[in-house]
């Protein structure tokens, strides 16, 4: 590992299944909690295999506790 290099991803991102989500969530269009597609999704809740990552809209994301 290269220690002190500039990541794209965060340390802390989640490796996700894509099986449960829609097209429309994998692509970051939609939340993948509710699926409501506006306001858009913000929250990363973390990416998916291929490295896309998923959004939550902000009701749905947890609280940076
Ligand atoms: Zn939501």
């Amino acid at each position: 590992m290269n220690v002190g290099a500039v990541v794209p991803h965060e340390p802390s991102a989640v490796l996700l299944d894509p099986a449960p989500l829609s097209a429309a969530q994998r692509a970051g269009h939609a939340c993948a909690v509710c699926e409501k597609r506006w306001p858009r999704p913000t929250v990363r809740l973390g990416d998916l295999p291929d490295g896309a990552p998923v959004l939550a809209c902000a009701d749905c994301a947890e609280p940076p506790h």
